[in-house]
């Protein structure tokens, strides 16, 4: 006998009509388009103004963002607040969201471990981020981030070989992709911790002379 596919559901069915980003948080609040809403504690919608210049795009929701329901507040979200202060943009100025709204984890002993979200479960989400833009309309989109990048700019994209860069896209007039800031926290050292710190502060400076 054949198996049957489970029906692929996508997050455009939740987006309410003539949205907000308001009435787009609270409806994204009850979306179950993918299994995800099942593992996390909540949907962790973007945060920002409406007609930010700059909006920042990252993979999922980590473990404190699960908890607090704010995008890009644990340890990585530190060292993205203290690296944007470093080249001068005010993050209440911008947006930042996910590509994913829900934490995608697995139990490792007491711990959740982060777990990368798959094709099904981006594109299921897809709608929201695409909400997002078309209601925040930034000048400069920064992918943060391999999952990122590729969902926004294709799977070929290699963010190791185009970081920094600003590559031509209909999503908005400057788009480019840098590292995910939680992995410069994976470095392996300190040396190596410091110059991927420096790297990611180099790609920032070129998206803060874009914006000034
Ligand atoms: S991850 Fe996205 S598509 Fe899946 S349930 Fe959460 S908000 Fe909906």
């Amino acid at each position: 006998m054949a198996t049957r596919k489970s029906p692929q559901h996508s997050a455009a069915e939740w987006i309410p009509p003539r949205p907000t980003l308001n009435s787009l948080r609270e409806a994204a609040a009850d979306c179950k388009a993918c299994d995800l809403w099942k593992l996390g504690t909540q949907t962790v919608f973007g945060e920002g103004r409406r007609r930010s210049i700059v909006m920042f795009i990252g993979e999922q929701p980590g473990n404190e963002e699960d908890l607090t329901g704010k995008p890009f507040v644990g340890p990585a979200g530190k060292l993205f607040d203290d690296a944007l202060e470093t080249v001068g943009i005010d993050r209440s100025q911008t947006y930042v969201t996910n590509v994913v709204k829900h934490f995608k984890w697995e139990p490792r002993g007491k711990r959740r471990i982060h777990k990368k979200p798959n094709a099904q479960e981006i594109s299921a989400c897809r709608p929201w981020l695409e909400a997002e833009i078309a209601l925040v309309k930034p000048q400069v989109i920064v992918a943060l981030g391999a999952t990122a990048a590729q969902t926004l700019l294709g799977p070929k994209f290699r963010v190791t070989q185009q970081r920094g860069q600003f590559i031509e896209s209909t999503l908005a007039p400057y788009v480019m992709a840098t590292v995910h800031p939680s992995s410069i926290l994976r470095a392996p050292d300190d040396e190596s911790r410091r110059l991927e710190h420096r790297r990611f502060i180099d790609d920032l400076k070129k998206l803060a002379k874009v914006i000034e």
